[in-house]
């Protein structure tokens, strides 16, 4: 397929602007095929405004309608073949393994999610019926569900160019829901965005659904802001770094109508080892450590950041060990030049600090883009001394931190911020002896992970990705996993509506036959 380099607008293309730019491979520096133009204004409100008209059409879609969507759409995925694996290698830098792993795990998640809308129980429908003879007034029937907000804006990471992107979870979720979508495009992996669009438009094209359903709009930080600002948006999904995912929720915050901004960014992941833990099981847990921390070249959002032990002869042996596997880690190519420089910079700055010394350096890669792994250690006084350490250095390297005792071990813990995932390897003993731990765990991350490591997140009803601020700007969600969908709906109440004027879902006759809530019970399973 010949890439255009243009904006999609529902069905039609449009190339208005005179800026473009060209991505590059992060192997080697070369630039790839295809400049893309940057969105104009006049294209953007044009996005906006056909989203809107769009909106009021496929909100009326039925679970089972959309459900054929979102199948569409992973069987066009998987028709784009070899063609959409290259150019993401390309411009991802990522192995061809890796992203025909993530180009499965996009459309087993558009799959989930066609599953989860056919069976039909999310729309919550819960139904209060009317008592007439109640005294002193009677009580009327009342009937709610989870309704579409309306147009939807997605910003994608450049760290899982199929998976976090263009028809990635926030996409998915959102059109699952009945909400239009609206991506920015990621300006490190615009061909394969475009790629993906085109399955999307195909699928929309060939299930019915109305223009407008899915554009996407390329360009910078001035396009993304007057996308966020635009009033026809009722709601945001982001998945990037802290200072992206900030500033878009400050942007927004500014708009005269609020709205729900749902930033996932950036976590260190604290891992906790246990004394028992680092006597049973160091050599098992040194090297899962340092495959963890290297694995896709430390470029995952659950990256552990950081582990922390107590003192102990054992924890020194521990920590000789876990150095040993570090200094073996290969560095490798980091996504685009920007994170490079931020990732060298920000190792240079923590080598330099004061009360932290440089555990272990793995080996270098002469890749464009390539890094060094670090490994870092430090003691509580100094975690608390240096705020730079607490916060997510994106690539691979993490800090060990050495607590004198275990009460210091609960206080480091209970000054955390908020992280996506927590970790505790311990045996029984130790996790007897440290449930306090968990408690304060539980009040820190989204995901609490027992004797594995933080990376990998499976794609569940169960799931959840998300945890209090820094990590997302929103705790009460998750942007991985069916719950997803409540990001981008709300509660309807119906009151005095005949049978046939209520929502299907809602109708005495239950003719989707799904579970609800009726009288505070549930009824259908
Ligand atoms: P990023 O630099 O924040 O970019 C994400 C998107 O936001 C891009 O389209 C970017 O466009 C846009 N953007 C950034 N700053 C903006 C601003 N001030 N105003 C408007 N738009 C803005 O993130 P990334 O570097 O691609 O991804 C890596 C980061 O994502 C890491 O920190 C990683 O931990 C995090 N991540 C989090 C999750 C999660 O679920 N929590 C998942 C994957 C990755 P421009 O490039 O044009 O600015």
């Amino acid at each position: 397929m010949n890439l255009t380099g243009k904006q999609i607008i529902g069905n039609d293309l449009a190339g208005g602007g005179t800026n473009s730019f060209q991505a590059i491979n992060p192997k080697n520096g070369e630039k790839l095929a295809t400049a893309f133009l940057e969105a104009t204004a006049t294209e953007v409100e044009a996005a906006a405004v056909k989203a809107t008209q769009a909106f009021q059409l496929y909100r009326g879609k039925s679970g089972a309608e959309r459900a054929r969507f979102l199948e569409t759409i992973a069987a066009e995925i998987e028709a784009l073949g070899p063609e959409l694996i290259e150019r993401c290698v390309s411009e991802s830098g990522l192995p061809v393994g890796r992203i025909e792993g993530e180009r499965g795990r996009t459309m087993g998640q558009l799959l989930l999610f066609a599953q989860f809308l056919r069976e039909g129980s999310w729309v919550q429908a819960t139904i209060d019926t009317a008592m007439p003879d109640r005294t002193p007034l009677p009580k009327p029937d009342i009937r709610s569900m989870q309704k579409a907000l309306g147009p939807v804006l997605v910003f994608g990471a450049s760290n899982f160019p199929l998976a976090f992107s263009v028809a990635g979870g926030d996409t998915v979720s959102a059109l699952a829901a009945g909400c239009p979508v609206l991506v920015k495009a990621h300006p490190a992996h615009p061909g394969t965005c475009e790629l993906i669009a085109t399955a999307i438009l195909n699928a929309a094209k060939k299930t019915n659904m109305p223009d407008g359903v899915f554009s996407m709009l390329h360009g910078g930080i001035a396009i993304g802001t007057s996308l966020v600002m635009r009033p026809e948006i009722k709601a945001i999904g982001f998945t990037g770094s802290y200072t992206g995912g900030k500033a878009i929720f400050d942007a927004a915050a500014g708009r005269a109508e609020p709205i729900p901004v749902y930033a996932e960014m950036g976590s260190v992941n604290p891992v906790f080892v246990l004394p028992g833990a680092i006597k049973d099981t160091a050599d098992g847990i040194a090297q899962g450590f340092s495959n963890s921390v290297n694995l896709g070249v430390g470029q995952f959002c659950t990256n552990p950041g950081m582990l922390l032990l107590q003192r102990s002869a054992e924890s020194n042996a521990f920590l000789n060990q876990v150095a040993l596997e570090f200094a073996a880690s290969a560095g490798g190519t980091m996504l685009t030049p920007g994170i490079q420089s931020a990732y060298s910079k920000r190792t240079a700055e923590t080598k330099s600090l004061g009360g932290v010394s440089l555990l272990a350096e793995g080996k270098a890669s002469e890749d464009f883009t390539g890094v060094t792994p670090a490994l870092f250690y430090t003691n509580a006084a100094q975690l608390r001394e240096n705020e730079l350490l607490a916060e997510e250095n994106f690539g691979p390297s993490s800090v060990i931190v050495q607590a004198e005792e275990k009460e210091d071990l609960l206080k480091i813990a209970s000054e955390l911020s908020g992280h996506l995932t927590a970790t505790v390897f311990g045996t029984p003993e130790d996790l007897e002896a440290y449930q306090e731990l968990l408690y304060i765990l539980e009040q820190k991350a989204g995901r609490l992970i027992i004797n594995a490591f933080p990376t990998g997140v499976e794609v569940t009803h169960a799931m959840v990705h998300g945890g209090p601020f820094p990590a997302t700007t929103n705790a009460s969600s998750t942007s991985v996993g069916t719950n997803a969908i409540y990001r981008f709906t709300r509660p309807v109440a119906y009151q005095g509506f005949s049978e046939a004027l209520l929502p299907a879902e809602l109708k005495d006759s239950n003719p989707l036959n799904i579970t609800r809530k009726i009288n505070g019970e549930w009824k259908g399973f």
